[in-house]
């Protein structure tokens, strides 16, 4: 068992086990299960690559006895980041199959995100392309691995002409016996949403993830017959397990990759690959509806659309219907666990305006108030939860893990919630200091900690403000040190830092100081309500131009 990862207590593991949730089973064995009785069926699609099942067991046994023999272990953590194509899944795989534990790092980040998730893992390898949206990895790669020698390893999707990181082309080997994973043990890390300053580490077990896939199978039948379009990055739970890559992978159908969400590239795929399902964020199926204004692709294979991670509102969940002619799925998920879904056979009102039920009979939430007491149904709190695929513990984190779980090991989500007299769920908001911009979380502690590093920012307060297409953007209140930072000036300086682009604050508003509750933290709500355009009580800080219009933003 991996040092450091927090199990489930005994008793729930083994009720888990008792009651058939927990089989034992590896993410091997479903691969392995699904290419005995699928083999030439087609497992993988992208770009012009075609994998059927038995070549894709046979090319992850390969890359496992190519991983191996540069020097990789069971127990040995791999930070993968990779762009959607069939090689991430080949890759994990392959890690599975050796024991060692793949790290997932999201496409868009850069050297602070990739450094700190190498430094935390304890990572002995980075698995990169060359580069990536004109973005150059082998320079970032060869630069962390620098500064942290334990990563002794560089494996690039591509070629590294100058320097010494492997081609994965050349990560192959005649295959090698090697010992079954322990399906109790971690398989691989998912990364949190975050609100703490870096981002936590989620660990995740065979056991937990072949039940979260088959439980998520079950509240949205897939079968061997489904295609399944994966568009958002294949990192995120969402498109990975829920049930996603792996839950198609387990029922023999078929994954097709796309490189982008955009309409362009993903509508004639569904039309070309005769896509049966896909799941995406709200600001993607914006793109998607004004899209299907011009774009008369035919989807009639499509039966339905996932949407979650993020708040979908009523009027645009209608729109699903009539513009793709399929049913529409709302989703409710963490990295860390607890799956919500509208279900197919539930009245129109409920998928509308709903997040919908827990996946698994075994899961168990709570709704509760300030002090923990569960509140009556229908009245919102905060939304806690607990089961067998919901973490007990982040990846060496044992400070933030006795504020993020109840004595008895209740995760809590920093979401308020509600439930319905029909025990639908509801998210009403959170509490928890993160802004949802798209389906990216950006931690407003993590953005703030990076500002305050800047000479021109002497305090920082970020906030999110509503926007018509993300959902979601985020405000940097600052009050100035000397001379007062432009936005541009900002957004370069901590792009220059290495900061993925979606945490740079997208509007700066100049305070000459923030406001405070009554304890002397700074007040959020008073920020989040300015930068939503409202007047507030609070104008001491404000110069004559604040809070009546943006300072600056990106369109000026
Ligand atoms: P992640 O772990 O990155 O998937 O983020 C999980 C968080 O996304 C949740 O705790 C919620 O704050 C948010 N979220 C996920 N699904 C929804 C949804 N359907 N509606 C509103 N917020 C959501």
């Amino acid at each position: 068992m991996l040092e450091g990862f927090t199990p489930w207590p005994q008793n729930a593991a083994e009720r888990y086990r008792t009651e058939g949730l927990w089989r034992g089973e590896s993410l091997v064995d479903l691969l392995d299960t699904a290419a005995r009785a699928h083999g030439s069926k087609t497992a993988l699609v992208g770009g012009d690559r075609r994998i059927d099942y038995g070549e894709l067991a046979l090319l992850t046994r390969r890359t496992a006895a190519g991983l191996r023999a540069r020097g990789i272990r069971a127990g040995e953590r791999i930070v993968v980041q990779l762009p959607n194509g069939p090689d991430f899944v080949v890759v994990c795989f392959a890690l599975f199959r050796l024991g060692a534990k793949p790290v997932f790092a999201l496409p868009s980040h850069r050297l602070q995100e990739i450094r700190h998730l190498c430094e935390l893992s304890g990572a002995v390898g980075y698995v990169f392309p060359e580069s990536h949206h004109g973005f150059d990895h082998l320079a970032l790669a060869h630069r962390v691995r620098r500064e942290l020698p334990a990563l002794r390893h560089l494996f690039v999707l591509g070629k590294d002409a100058e320097g010494d990181a492997v081609p994965l082309a050349e990560v192959d080997a005649d295959p090698v016996e090697l010992p079954a994973p322990d399906p109790s043990d971690v398989a691989f890390f998912l990364l949190s949403g975050g609100t703490t300053a870096l981002p936590k580490l989620i660990p995740r077990t065979h056991d937990d993830y072949a039940y979260q896939v088959r439980a998520a199978r079950e509240a949205c039948p897939v079968g061997a017959d489904d295609v399944y379009l994966a568009v958002l990055p294949v990192e995120f739970n969402f498109t990975w397990g829920c049930p996603g890559v792996v839950g198609v992978l387990g029922a023999g159908g078929t994954v097709v990759m796309a490189e982008e969400p955009v309409p362009e590239v993903c509508l004639p795929l569904i039309a070309r690959e005769g896509v049966t399902f896909t799941s995406v964020v709200p600001s993607v199926l914006q793109l998607w509806l004004e899209a299907r204004e011009w774009m008369d692709d035919d989807l009639r294979s499509l039966r339905f659309l996932q949407v979650g991670s993020a708040k979908l509102y009523p009027e645009t969940a209608e729109r699903v219907q009539p513009a793709f002619g399929c049913r529409l799925q709302q989703v409710f998920g963490m990295a860390e666990g607890l799956l919500t879904f509208t279900r197919p056979e539930d009245p129109a009102a409920t998928v509308l305006t709903t997040q919908g039920r827990p996946v698994s009979p075994a899961d168990e939430i709570r709704i509760v108030d300030e002090q923990d007491r569960q509140v009556p149904v229908g009245t919102v709190g905060e939304l806690l939860a607990r089961g067998p695929y919901t973490l007990r513990g982040y990846y060496r984190a044992p400070e933030h893990n006795s504020r993020a779980f109840t004595e008895d090991g209740f995760y809590r989500s920093g979401d308020l919630a509600r439930l319905t007299p029909e025990g639908n769920l509801v998210i009403e908001g959170r509490i928890k200091d993160v802004i949802i911009r798209g389906g990216d979380k950006v931690s407003a502690a993590e953005v703030e900690g990076h500002l305050l590093t800047l000479d021109s920012v002497a305090r920082a307060a970020v906030v999110p403000y509503p926007d018509e297409f993300l959902g979601e953007r985020t405000c940097a209140y600052v009050v100035p040190a000397g001379q007062a930072p432009s936005l541009q000036g900002v957004k370069a300086a901590l792009e220059e830092r290495g900061l993925a682009a979606y945490k740079v604050p997208d509007r700066l508003e100049i305070v000459t100081e923030l406001p405070l509750t009554g304890l002397g933290k700074i007040d959020k709500k008073v920020l989040a309500a300015l930068a939503r355009g409202e007047s507030t009580s609070w104008t001491t800080g404000l110069l004559p131009s604040t809070g009546t219009r943006a300072a600056t933003t990106d369109s000026e």
